[in-house]
């Protein structure tokens, strides 16, 4: 189900993928989402990216052509021997005994790993350990629905690209709220210890609960992605914070957006198992300063 939210974010992430592809790739990515098949279109397009002999993915060249007619030297689909399991065998063959040899036509040689949840510990640290010191050419796409299962360690050597989906309520924020939430986000760029606490304080005291906070913040990151790659502000939600969202999209990184992202869904589930409120709030707003 493709909803206008999915499209502009699915977007987004080719965009994003556009630039990675354009400049340096970094070595490893984590493309997660609920739904396999978007997750598999938006990694066919990134496949296409870097191989593409004009980095554009022109349809035209060579490269483009085999991977068209289904197969190019230089993708390889790591593919587990059963379904549901992916074991060390699995990764050995695939993906570590294959990454030494060099790529054969392109500046890449990329591994896919569809459904990356599926391996086990075993696969998953040989998997770690060519993550450790991978060679200048070797990108490797692990396709997820479920990162929670992969080791911290995985995570923390790549990069998450989240295809997102479904509204994040900002419209369900009454109005006044929303235009402090905005002010709140703004003001925490540069903000000191002492005015993340305050912030972290107002937000757990004034606002109906974490569904509008987080809500608030997932928007209020969403819009800094469509600026960053856009610059598109007629696609932004939060107007009213425009000058704010601007500079929040030169100072952020790819990195600390992803953070951010990830910091919001601890968050979520720490508040929701009686953790402290604030004190989340608090660890948010650091990634956000
Ligand atoms: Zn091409």
């Amino acid at each position: 189900m493709a909803t206008v939210e999915t499209a502009v974010n699915d977007r987004m992430l080719r965009t994003g993928f556009a630039a990675a592809a354009k400049g340096t790739p970094s070595h490893a990515y984590i493309i997660e989402g609920e739904d396999e098949q978007i997750l598999r279109s938006l990694s066919d397009y990134f496949i296409k990216l870097l191989l593409c002999e004009t980095n554009d993915a022109c349809g035209k060249c060579l490269s483009c052509r085999f991977l068209a007619e289904g197969g190019h030297p230089d993708l390889i689909r790591v593919t587990p021997e059963k379904p549901g399991v992916i074991r060390v065998d699995d990764i050995r063959e695939g993906l570590v005994g294959d990454m030494g040899i060099r790529p054969y036509r392109s500046r890449y040689k990329i591994y896919v790993v569809e459904h990356a949840e599926w391996m086990n510990v075993q696969a998953q640290n040989a998997l770690l350990k060519t993550l450790e010191e991978p060679p200048s050419y070797g990108v490797i796409l692990l396709l997820s629905c479920n990162t929670e299962a992969l080791l911290p360690t995985i995570i923390s050597r790549s990069i998450r690209l989240k295809a997102m989906s479904g509204g994040h309520g900002w419209e369900r924020i009454p109005e006044e709220d929303r235009y402090r939430l905005g002010r709140i986000f703004s003001g925490i760029k540069g903000a000191d210890t002492a005015g993340v606490n305050a912030a972290a304080e107002q937000l757990a005291n004034e606002y109906a609960g974490p569904d509008q906070v987080l809500g608030g913040v997932r928007t209020w990151i969403r819009d800094v992605m469509v600026l960053k790659l856009s610059g598109a502000e007629d696609r932004t939600v939060i107007r009213e914070a425009l000058p704010a969202l601007r500079s929040a999209a030169k100072d952020y990184t790819w990195k600390q957006i992803n953070d951010i992202l990830e910091m919001t869904d601890t968050a979520e589930e720490r508040i929701s198992s009686g953790v402290n409120t604030a004190w989340q709030y608090e660890l948010l707003l650091e990634r956000m300063r």
